[in-house]
């Protein structure tokens, strides 16, 4: 174990990372870190491989921080007779809840059913008996459906009228974003060589076979050849981008999703709801002091950079939730934050709707290149190894995938090891906040972290300021600011304040009257000077500006 005094700065480990990425010849460079990616190359790594992995943004900034963040089989897949899909991700829902139960935890959700609905409660629960079969039963629990007045009771503000009943079942909730980095960090510490900020701009050739990319940190970044026996494309949304550089036809048809988030007091959940729209579905979900309301899902066609709220968006969430919460009488200016992404979906066949189109993944293989697109988060590691096995055969190696038993860094020890870690913290009274005695810190830093909680601790024994909540509304400390950008490779104040430490989602102003002590604390450890801490800042301000362009 490294200590304060003689761990890397965590300049110099980038400066080493930039350097091995010039040097040698990768199995694999895998370009992106999304949650593809990242389970590539840890899949990778723990196989033997040597792996480089770049992501032109932070770890997680596409996709996969702006999902419904649910480990689900997705009832409406289920509806849409995609039984594979649903039977593969109930049961990756079961090892995850194993293989990270502190990122991947039981949600309970409601099911309501009003007068008029198809399918009506009789052939929901059918469905569900179904859902919970194909998991062989391992739903955290079974699901159970209720007559009107208990739904009633159960959700006091719910709508009443035309109210049927309702089925409660259970999924799971997780961190997206935590999940991708904890997968970035655990293929890291297996040597491979991890880069955000870092975009490929070529791919190389050797007549028809691919042997690399050239990659770039920054738009003035000189121009560093990587070479790999196999180059794999998880570039989620921008996978035609990517398939554009080698003269590939296109063959993604991206829909865009949104979600919006409100003070819980305004919009008042006892469970997480899951609400029929016409064809679709929508979440109302609770999250600590906030409730979310998402997603929508409509074709897009524009740059993957540019894809945010717009005001038709936000109407329509609002609409949803004030069709169903009637006294929330929630207005545009409840809405404290936004985010947008994209589905990186196989484009469909002319006529099909957005919401209909399959979410089943899609592998191609050139010399030297496999191309992942589609899937869920929630399959990501059946779908990593697959990509593995794919590279493999033109590797020559056919080492197995050792992720389905390999618990993430966080869980080493399991479960039990992570409440034996809260137990001490709680009696050793090691981590209370300042202002507060109790073990709401422990609570906070063991959910977000698992055993890994014990760094963000061990930094607060060294200097018990780092006890201090960023923002006195939210459970997070000072500490886990050092965390993500000694130990989770931060650069920009957007990757702690939008994916390791999420004020931008969370925080009444979004974060921003935390964001200059916030830079003050990355800049002593980045060694920002006066004016990069300025514009560091402004960086900041354009992202949270950008999540509310639909106020404009
Ligand atoms: P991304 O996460 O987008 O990663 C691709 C990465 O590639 C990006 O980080 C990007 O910066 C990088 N990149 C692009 N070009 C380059 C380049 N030239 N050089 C280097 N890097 C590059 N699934 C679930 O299971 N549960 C859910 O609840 C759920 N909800 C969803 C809700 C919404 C609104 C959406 C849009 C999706 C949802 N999904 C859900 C699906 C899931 O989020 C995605 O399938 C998954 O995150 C895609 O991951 P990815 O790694 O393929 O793409």
């Amino acid at each position: 174990m490294t200590t304060s005094a003689t761990r890397e700065s965590p300049v110099a480990a980038r400066r080493r990372s930039l350097a091995a990425l010039a040097t040698g010849t990768f199995d694999l460079l895998v370009i992106g870190g999304g949650i593809n990616g990242a389970g590539i190359a840890r899949d990778a790594v723990l196989r033997g491989l040597t792996v480089a992995l770049v992501d032109k943004g932070d770890f997680a900034s596409g996709t996969s921080s702006k999902s419904t963040k649910l480990v689900h089989g997705g009832l409406r897949y289920l509806e849409q007779g995609h039984v594979r899909l649903v039977f593969e991700s109930v049961n990756e829902r079961a090892r995850l809840t194993r293989l990270a139960p502190h990122l991947v935890r039981p949600l309970e959700f409601l099911l309501p059913s009003y007068r008029g609905d198809r399918p009506g409660l009789f052939v929901m629960d059918c469905g569900l008996w179904i859902y919970d079969a194909l998991s062989g039963f391992s739903s955290p629990k079974m699901h159970r459906t209720y007559r009107r007045g208990r739904v009633a009771k159960m959700e006091p503000a719910l709508r009443q009228d035309g109210l049927r009943g309702g089925i409660v079942y259970y999924d799971c909730a997780t961190d997206d974003a935590r999940l991708t980095i904890e997968n970035i960090i655990d293929a890291q510490a297996h040597g491979a060589v991890t880069l955000n900020h870092v975009r490929a701009v070529r791919l190389m050739k050797d007549g028809d076979r691919f042997v690399g990319a050239e990659v770039q940190e920054g738009p003035h970044g000189a121009l560093i050849p990587v070479r790999a026996k196999v180059v794999i494309n998880a570039t989620g949304p921008w996978c035609d981008e990517l398939r554009q550089l080698y003269g590939a036809a296109p063959i993604l048809g991206p829909t865009k999703g949104v979600h919006l988030i409100v003070d819980a007091k305004r919009l008042p959940l006892g469970r997480a709801l899951l609400v029929k729209e016409k064809k679709r579905v929508v979440f109302l979900i609770p999250w600590g002091a906030r409730s979310v309301i998402g997603t929508t899902d409509t074709f897009y066609t524009g740059n993957p950079e540019d894809a945010q709220a717009d005001r038709a968006d936000i109407d329509y969430l609002l609409a949803v939730g004030n069709h169903y919460f009637p006294e929330s009488k929630l207005v545009v200016d409840d809405v404290l934050a936004t985010y947008s992404g994209l589905r990186p979906l196989l484009r469909p066949p002319n006529g099909e709707e957005a919401s209909s189109v399959s979410r089943e993944h899609h592998l191609e293989s050139a010399p030297g290149l496999v191309t992942i697109a589609g899937g869920k988060l929630t399959t990501y590691r059946v779908m990593a190894s697959e990509v593995v096995d794919r590279a493999g055969e033109q590797l020559g190696n056919d080492k197995p995938s050792v992720t389905g038993e390999r618990p993430l860094p966080g869980a080493i020890g399991g479960a039990k090891e992570i409440e034996n870690l809260y137990s001490t913290l709680v009696e050793g009274r090691r981590c209370e906040y300042p202002d507060e005695k109790g073990p709401a810190l422990a609570r906070h830093l063991t959910d977000t972290y698992g055993v890994r909680a014990i760094h963000p601790v061990r930094r607060i024994a060294a200097d018990p300021a780092l006890r201090e909540r960023i923002d006195p509304e939210l459970p997070y400390v000072f500490a886990e600011v050092d965390l993500a950008v000694e130990d989770e490779l931060a650069l920009h104040i957007a990757d702690v304040l939008e994916r390791r430490i999420p004020l931008l989602l969370r925080s009444r102003d979004q974060g921003l009257a935390a964001a200059p002590r916030v830079a003050d604390r990355m800049g002593a450890l980045l060694g920002w000077d006066a004016a990069r801490r300025e514009l560091e800042l402004d960086r900041y301000r354009a992202t949270v500006a950008a999540t509310r362009r639909y106020r404009a």
